[in-house]
């Protein structure tokens, strides 16, 4: 009975595609990395991963493929981050990665890595080889700022990444 309460827990917190966290559990840990700031000012870092024309993956293959894209970038950020960051599913084609205690000349590097490896990769699908890219928009939580202007903030910082050539990664302190 009680890993069947786990259980439902476990699927009510994961998106059923990829696997990864929810919007609801993001929310979650976001309050509680805000309240640890507050009380420890524990710096981290909040980035928001938007797929390229994703659209044009689900015109030209089949939303199939499109999942398959949204699988891939599931996969490959386990491998690239930190067991302590988290990837949650945050919308159609956007991704929220959290990391905690984590500046950004840290974070940095590690969205870079992330849109290059998904660059090298692509993504694979029934014999095909895709081409995808991601724009990144990201914020370090270095002042008392509530977690959902912190993530505003990096929304506002993917809207420029996106703005000025997509396939890159802004910080919202760079925006100018
Ligand atoms: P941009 O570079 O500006 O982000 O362009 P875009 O085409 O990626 O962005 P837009 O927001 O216009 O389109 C996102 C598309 O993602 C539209 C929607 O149909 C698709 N999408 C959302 N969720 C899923 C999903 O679970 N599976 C698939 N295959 N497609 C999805
Ligand atoms: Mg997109
Ligand atoms: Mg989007």
């Amino acid at each position: 009975m009680a890993e069947t309460q786990a259980e439902l827990e476990r699927l009510a917190s994961t998106d059923p595609l990829t696997g990864c966290i929810n919007r609801r559990a993001m929310e979650a840990l976001l309050r509680n990395e805000y309240e640890r700031f507050q009380r420890y000012q524990a710096p981290f870092t909040v980035a928001i991963l938007d797929y390229d024309h994703f659209k044009l993956i689900n015109d030209h293959y089949g939303h199939e493929a499109g999942d398959e894209a949204l699988r891939t970038f599931a996969r490959l950020s386990q491998q690239v981050f930190r067991v302590t960051d988290c990837v949650a599913r945050w919308g159609g084609e956007e991704f929220l990665v959290l990391m905690p205690n984590t500046q950004r000349g840290e974070a940095e590097p590690a969205l870079q890595r992330l849109r290059q490896v998904l660059n090298q990769t692509g993504v694979h699908y029934r014999g095909h080889d895709l081409s995808v890219t991601v724009s990144i928009g990201a914020r370090q939580c270095d002042e008392l700022l509530a977690w959902d202007r912190l993530v505003n903030q990096a929304d506002q910082a993917l809207y420029y990444a996106k703005e000025t050539g997509r396939d890159r990664l802004v910080f919202f302190q760079d925006i100018p």
